[in-house]
């Protein structure tokens, strides 16, 4: 009895043994499978959600903005971002200097936001940029501004940003004729009373927004190359009409703004083309986020090649003209008073267009 008594225990514990293998492997066989599990669901969200570690504030809005800063901004930021934000050219001025675009976000849908079509008005450059570089950080942080999300939006919406479309009349505003490719050329225009600090053509004396294809003859005030004004010897003459054309034709936007200096006002429909109720509603809404004020219908008898009408007649899309701050010849120690009205410009037109019907 003793000795069978005692090998059954020698049984039971082998069983009691094997049991507890069988069952320690199981659990550790479930482990492993939730674990693998939850590796896989942490490297689908790495996939789909972009980080940027060092992520920081580029652009400094408190100075003269250059074009050449800009470029270096453009680069600093496109190193910054890979995937959120990159950096094209989309074509060259008379002298020669890069037309930048700089696409920023994931989204499907597009719109654009151009800026500093007018030389002098380069502060439009400056807030452009500025947008970029916090946009882009606020997606970088999952921060939210006045209740909208940087990176849900971002993530429905690019905005494509020109800052700079008369980089060559830019540099002539802010360092005089001397600075330009031929300063005799540029001294031999007419000024229409401003100084060069005023100059708002290209440096061939040609108004960009008075040189696009549409109603182009409608105005003829003005025929010699100009400081401002003059129309061109004919549409689309130029370089960087031509490149801002081409842009347009290459990017299905579903919105348009055109940012100038200064007014504190937008302009967004005329008499030309058809105006629906929906882009009613839209500058409603954008007049109401920003407290700017309203133009009015522009007559197509008085007005001639300007971006915004022409970017609105071919695409048929809200496209409007922005005219930042409420004094001219900008102060960038003032940025914030006159940018800040602003800054949600950007986040309510991609909720407007992430919300549009197909
Ligand atoms: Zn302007």
């Amino acid at each position: 009895m003793k000795g069978n008594s005692k090998s059954k225990r020698k049984l039971m514990l082998i069983a009691a043994l094997c049991l507890g293998v069988i069952v320690w492997t199981g659990i550790s066989a479930v482990r492993q499978s939730v674990h693998a599990a939850q590796t896989d669901e942490q490297s689908e969200t790495e996939t789909q959600t972009l980080s940027f570690e060092n992520a920081a504030y580029v652009v400094d809005p408190y100075v003269t903005y250059t074009y050449e800063q800009m470029l270096k901004d453009a680069d600093e930021l496109a190193a910054m971002y890979p995937g959120l934000i990159e950096k094209t050219v989309f074509g060259y001025s008379a002298e020669g200097r890069q037309l930048l675009c700089l696409r920023l976000g994931t989204g499907e849908r597009e719109i654009i936001l151009t800026g500093a079509i007018h030389g002098c008005e380069y502060f439009a450059a400056d807030f452009l940029m500025y947008l970029v570089d916090r946009y882009a950080y606020g997606y970088a942080m999952d921060e939210q501004y006045s209740g909208y999300s940087y990176r849900a939006l971002l993530d429905q919406v690019t905005l494509v940003v020109a800052p700079m479309l008369n980089p060559d009349g830019v540099n002539i505003a802010q360092n005089g004729p001397d600075a330009a490719a031929d300063p005799q050329a540029v001294r031999a225009m007419a000024m229409q009373g401003t100084g060069y600090y005023g100059w708002k053509a290209n440096a061939n004396g040609v108004d960009l927004n008075r040189n696009f294809p549409l109603l182009w003859s409608n105005y003829n005030g003005i025929t010699v190359p100009s400081a401002r004004y003059y129309t061109g010897p004919s549409a689309a003459s130029e370089p960087e009409t031509q490149a801002v054309i081409k842009l347009l034709d290459s990017t299905d936007y579903w919105m348009l703004a055109d940012f100038h200096c200064y007014g504190e006002i937008i302009y967004w429909q005329d008499n030309y083309n058809e105006i629906t109720e929906e882009y009613r509603a839209i500058a409603q809404r954008i007049k109401a986020e920003t407290g700017f004020g309203d133009a009015g219908v522009e007559d197509a008898d008085s007005f001639a090649g300007y971006l915004q009408n022409y970017a609105r007649a071919t695409s048929g899309r809200f496209a409007m003209t922005v005219e930042i701050g409420s004094y001219w010849g900008y102060d960038e120690a003032d940025f914030d008073s006159a940018a800040y009205p602003l800054y949600v410009i950007g986040l309510v037109m991609a909720d407007e267009v992430a919300a549009m019907a197909e």
